[in-house]
């Protein structure tokens, strides 16, 4: 079977994947099931820019050490708040300072959205999902999903901002909705139905 690697080490982000994907043709690992200890610099100003940079260089990787016959999938997401001006945006996972620190960044927003009325706290969920073969055709497709950032922490379920957004759709937080209901709303549940018909010109 062709594997397809996840350009990520976020547990998170890689349930996500692997419940979605269930069902195609393609053994779904991670990069540490792959043993790939590449840190990729996520130095782009837009999703699209950062999803392609992390598939590229993972390809680029996997072509040095002679593998064949695989797909690198790279997921760059992040929140975009229209308050402050679609920050933090690509810097989502660093926003209060180190990488992936979710405690630290749900407080930076919450703190910059002190006061601020409910109708002014609109933020979306972006996801851009890029993928490339071992022939380097490179295809990407992104995802939406609308909400507001709540004014306390709802929930522990779910990753990173998941307990401060309130998704219009469901109603609720995505730190209180079970991941099966967050996945069918979800940017990256959508960016993911996109990339399962998109796939198949892969497979
Ligand atoms: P990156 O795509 O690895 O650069 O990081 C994306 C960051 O955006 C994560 O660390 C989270 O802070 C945030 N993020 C992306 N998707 C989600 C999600 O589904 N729930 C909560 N936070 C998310």
């Amino acid at each position: 079977m062709k594997k397809l690697i996840i350009a990520s080490n976020n547990k998170g982000k890689i349930k996500e994947i692997k419940e979605i994907l269930v069902g195609l043709p393609l053994e779904v690992v991670s990069l540490n099931d792959e043993n790939i200890n590449i840190d990729v610099v996520e130095d782009g100003i837009t999703f699209a820019e950062n999803a392609k940079k992390k598939a590229m260089e993972i390809y680029d990787y996997l072509l040095n050490r002679g593998d064949k016959d695989f797909l690198v999938m790279a997921d760059d997401s992040g929140i975009e708040v229209d308050h402050l001006n679609g920050a933090p945006g690509v810097y989502s996972a660093r926003y209060a300072g180190e990488h992936g620190d979710d405690d630290k960044n749900n407080e930076k927003l919450l703190a910059n959205l002190k006061g601020v009325r409910w109708e002014n706290r609109g933020a979306r969920f972006v996801c851009q999902l890029a993928v490339v073969d071992d022939k380097k055709m490179y295809k990407s497709v992104t995802g939406y999903v609308e909400g507001h950032i709540m004014e306390e922490i709802n929930g522990s379920d779910g990753f990173g901002y998941d307990p401060l957004f309130y998704c219009d759709e469901l109603k609720t937080s995505f730190g209180e909705a079970k991941s099966s209901e967050k996945n069918l709303v979800s940017h990256r549940g959508r960016a993911l139905v996109k990339f399962k018909i998109l796939i198949r010109e892969f497979l």
